[in-house]
């Protein structure tokens, strides 16, 4: 497992997921996998299994690294640009 980033550390405090569905695919009526949170601005996008990869699409087109799962039960961040993976 790759040690948690300086994106990861740095984080201050979580931001919980405000809403259980993916606010692109509700737009544009697509289906989605499952949810995550991004830790920048809070949107909660869908997975990389999902079809539209909404979640890692916001984070290359706004430069925000973090997301956090919104599945409940699961307690991980993940950073985009470092590929690094923390449990918490
Ligand atoms: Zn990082
Ligand atoms: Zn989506
Ligand atoms: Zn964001």
């Amino acid at each position: 497992m790759t040690p948690a980033c300086g994106h990861i550390q740095g984080l201050e405090s979580l931001i919980a997921a405000k809403s259980y569905e993916c606010a692109e695919c509700v737009r544009i009526g697509a289906r989605w996998v499952h949810l995550r949170t991004c830790q920048t601005c809070g949107v909660t996008l869908c997975c990389d299994s999902s079809p539209n990869r909404h979640a890692s699409q916001h984070a290359r087109a706004a430069s925000h690294p973090v997301i956090s799962s919104a599945e409940p039960g699961e307690r991980w961040l993940y950073c985009y640009p470092d590929d690094a993976f923390a449990e918490y």
